[in-house]
């Protein structure tokens, strides 16, 4: 047998799952179809860890207390990778929510933090409404401030490899997974190398961490596998060349009240997100003129001063959800991740569908949990919740 684990895709779940299995002393090896790291998703985020104050109101509350604990591991762990940053929420006479249900919001969120001293929030005093960066004040009621954590996802998604490879994971870039065979107690796969060649491994476990193409990756294994249904949601940002602080808003579309965030970014300003049903490969994914428009409508709304500037858009990317099929909007569904195994004991295949960058290392425990019958016992017992994470390059 080469390998105990074997994960496919680069992601923050592939990493994440290296990470963890190479810590406790299994043998990991990654593949990843492009010469680098987090082309996917992992590059596409609004780049938050956070808890997801919003996914309360889909009573998604062990996910929030999941994201919040992962959230301080991250702060403790990556100080140079995860910073904590002032969130702000406006509320308007126009807002879908009032004053009272943000307080409530923020309340149960302070709870399921603990009430650690980040989960803390206040309200903003008028007289010092004319300190934030030009936020309209027009019907203004009530301004909110709490905090999350920003990061920059690619690097992240760098830093837990290489955290992997410290333990003794094997990474190997531009190889893409082309077919899965499920035998009696392992699994096999082949991969064309950068050379063009198919090369074959096998492994007791294939964890298959493939995020917009893991649906595909299922289709590839012989024999056919069971599929998870769900769909592929666009969501895309925007970057334009201003500074507005080192602050997020958290603001409400004026076209139909869904959340947006205005962020620091490298210098400048990232916008998003949107959602839009996506039915092609997820390589070809790019932002649509109606998403950029649409970005840009919720920003100068809330910051009309800016309008004068003729501000041109520096950069714009898109990136692929993985949320369960469902008639309900996108950011109505539930954020659990899916976890589906080609048979619950000993399994030989795990495919993880959805998740989130924050959680990526509790991800990377509950894969752990579900694939340990068909490994050995662990040679090594470090917990990745104490494992530091270093910023690529220092
Ligand atoms: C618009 C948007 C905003 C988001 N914002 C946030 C946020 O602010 N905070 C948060 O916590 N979460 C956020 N998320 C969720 C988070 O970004 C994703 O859950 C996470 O990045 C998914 O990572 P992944 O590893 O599953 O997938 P990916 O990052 O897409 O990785 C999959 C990898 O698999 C590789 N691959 C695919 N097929 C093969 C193959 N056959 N062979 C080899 N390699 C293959 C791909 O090249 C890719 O590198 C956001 C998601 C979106 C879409």
């Amino acid at each position: 047998m080469d390998y105990d684990v074997a994960i496919i895709g680069g992601g923050i779940h592939g990493v994440g799952v290296a990470q963890a299995t190479a810590a406790r002393g299994y043998k990991t090896v990654l593949l990843e179809q492009y010469d680098h790291l987090a082309e996917g998703t992992s590059s596409r985020s609004s780049k938050l860890i956070h808890g997801g104050l919003r996914y309360l109101e889909q009573y998604e509350f062990s996910l929030v207390r999941e994201c919040l604990l992962e959230r301080s591991y991250l702060l403790k762990n990556a100080p140079d990778l995860v910073k904590l940053t002032p969130v702000y929420i406006p509320v308007y006479k126009s807002s879908k929510r009032s004053p009272l249900m943000i307080r409530a919001g923020l309340s149960l969120y302070a709870l399921l933090g603990n009430f650690s001293a980040d989960a803390r929030f206040k309200k903003v005093k008028k007289s010092q409404w004319n300190q934030l960066h030009g936020l309209n004040q027009e019907k203004l009621r009530a301004v909110y401030q709490y905090y999350e954590a920003q990061t920059d996802d690619a690097l992240l998604t760098q830093a837990v490899m290489a955290s992997a490879q410290q333990h003794g994971a094997e990474l190997i870039l531009n190889a893409k997974v082309t077919n899965i065979k499920i035998k009696d107690d392992h699994s096999q796969l082949s991969y064309v190398n950068d050379l063009g060649q198919e090369v074959v491994l096998t492994s007791k476990v294939i964890v298959n961490a493939a995020g917009p193409w893991a649906a595909s990756v299922v289709d590839c294994v012989q024999p056919k596998q069971k599929n998870v249904q769900v769909d592929l949601v666009q969501g895309t940002h925007i970057v334009l060349p201003i500074q507005l602080g080192e602050v997020i808003f958290y603001i409400e579309s004026p076209k139909d009240k869904r959340p947006i965030f205005i962020m620091p970014w490298y210098g400048e300003t990232m916008i998003g997100t949107t959602e839009s049903i996506f039915e092609d490969d997820p390589s070809k994914t790019y932002p649509l003129e109606k998403e950029v428009d649409y970005l840009l409508d919720a920003f100068y709304c809330y910051f009309p001063e800016q309008k004068n500037k003729d501000l041109i858009v520096s950069k714009q990317y898109s990136g692929l959800r993985v949320l369960p099929r469902s008639q309900k909007n996108a950011n109505q569904r539930s954020r659990e991740t899916i976890y589906l195994r080609d048979r619950i004991n000993k399994p030989r295949l795990l495919s993880i569908f959805g998740g989130k960058l924050t959680a990526y290392r509790a991800t990377a425990e509950h894969v752990l949990a579900r694939i340990e019958s068909s490994l050995p016992s662990a040679s090594n017992h470090i917990d990745t919740k104490d494992l530091k994470l270093v910023r690529p390059g220092e």
